[in-house]
C-alpha cells in the first residue's frame, strides 16, 4: 500500500509502500524508551520505495543487545521517529513508524513481537474506562 506522511512539526514528510502483511506491535524495551511508550507500530517499507520528499531527519545507531545496528532516523527539529534502517552497509528492512502516516487507520497490526518485555497492563485497554477526548473537556 502506498502511504504518505509527516513529522508532529511537518518538516519532515515522505513517501513509501508498505506490506500491511507486515505490520507489527514491539514490546522491546528499546522501543518503549524509544518512542516514549508503551510499544512500538511498525510497518515493513517494499525496498526501496521510501523517500523523503522534505525536511530534514537526524540519525542515531542503536546497538541491540544482539550486536544488531539499526539507524533510527528521527525529525531533526521535533524529534519525531518515521524509520529505522540497517545501519550503513548492512543487509536489512527499513520499518517505518506507522503513526506518522496519513492512512495509518488502515494499517493495523498482524502481530506482537517480544511479548515477553509488554507492560503488564497492555492487553487489559479495553477494560479501562473510555473518553472520546478527556474528561470534561468541551467537544
Ligand atoms: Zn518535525
Ligand atoms: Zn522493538
Amino acid at each position: 500500500m502506498k502511504v504518505d506522511g509527516k513529522c508532529l512539526c511537518g518538516a519532515v514528510t515522505y513517501e513509501a509502500e508498505v506490506d500491511t502483511s507486515k505490520i507489527v506491535i514491539c514490546h522491546c524495551t528499546d522501543c518503549q524508551t524509544n518512542s516514549g511508550t508503551a510499544y512500538g507500530v511498525v510497518a515493513a517499507v517494499v525496498d526501496g520505495t521510501f523517500k523523503l520528499r522534505t525536511g530534514e531527519t537526524r540519525t542515531f545507531v542503536k546497538v541491540a543487545d544482539s550486536g544488531n545496528r539499526r539507524r533510527l532516523e528521527f525529525c531533526a527539529t521535533c524529534g519525531t521517529r518515521i524509520v529505522a534502517k540497517p545501519a550503513e552497509g548492512e543487509e536489512g528492512l527499513i520499518s517505518l513508524r506507522i503513526g506518522t502516516a496519513t492512512q495509518r487507520d488502515q494499517l493495523a497490526p498482524i502481530a506482537q513481537l517480544w511479548s515477553r518485555s509488554a507492560r503488564a497492563w497492555v492487553q487489559d485497554l479495553s477494560e479501562l474506562p473510555s473518553f472520546e477526548t478527556v474528561p470534561g473537556a468541551k467537544s
